[in-house]
């Protein structure tokens, strides 16, 4: 029982040390976002140097990364919109793990920032936030919150060096008054 694989993702086990039930696959589930299309243009964006998001007029809501679609009211959205690649802190944790998960010796800040839309006042846009790193933040201003809050801008990466990925942005630092 070597070397067959046993399942779509490939996956062989050289012996059994527990129960095996080997089931047939009835087609192919593939998790994919609904957002190919507008993932596409999004990177496109910030290769540009723009964030770019779109907006469900009926409920109101922004979505960054953009979606095609409103999954509270089950609608297309309605337009596209540029965002600022600044705001604010909403959430920070300090993280052990590297972009290809790998355990990293010293934490890094990860945070959730709410990015400034304009026409729309901090409050009155429900937006889930951009994950990304907080850069000049400290593991202490993270553990005692003076991080949450705190104004951040985008540190892009040089434009010829960017390549339609979130990591065109290499992080979110702190606006320094
Ligand atoms: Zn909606």
């Amino acid at each position: 029982m070597t070397g067959k694989p046993l399942n779509p993702r490939g996956t062989k086990y050289d012996k059994w040390t527990f129960p095996v039930f080997e089931m047939g696959v009835v087609g192919r589930a593939r998790y994919e976002y609904t957002t190919g299309q507008a993932l596409g243009r999004f990177l496109a964006g910030l290769k540009e140097g723009k964030i770019l998001g779109t907006v469900c007029d009926k409920c109101g809501r922004v979505f960054v990364p953009p979606r095609m679609y409103c999954s509270y009211c089950f609608r297309e959205v309605d337009r596209w919109i540029e965002v600022k690649d600044e705001g604010v802190v909403v959430t920070a944790v300090m993280s052990y793990i590297a972009a290809d998960r790998s355990r990293l010796k010293e934490p890094v800040a990860v945070g959730v920032v709410k990015l400034d839309v304009p026409g729309y006042k901090f409050d009155d846009h429900f937006f889930p936030g951009l994950m990304h790193y907080l850069c000049g933040f400290s593991e202490d201003d993270v553990k005692s919150m003076r991080a949450f809050g705190a104004r951040v801008k985008a540190r892009w990466k040089p434009p010829e060096k960017r390549t339609g990925s979130i990591t065109d942005i290499e992080c979110f630092e702190a606006v320094r008054p």
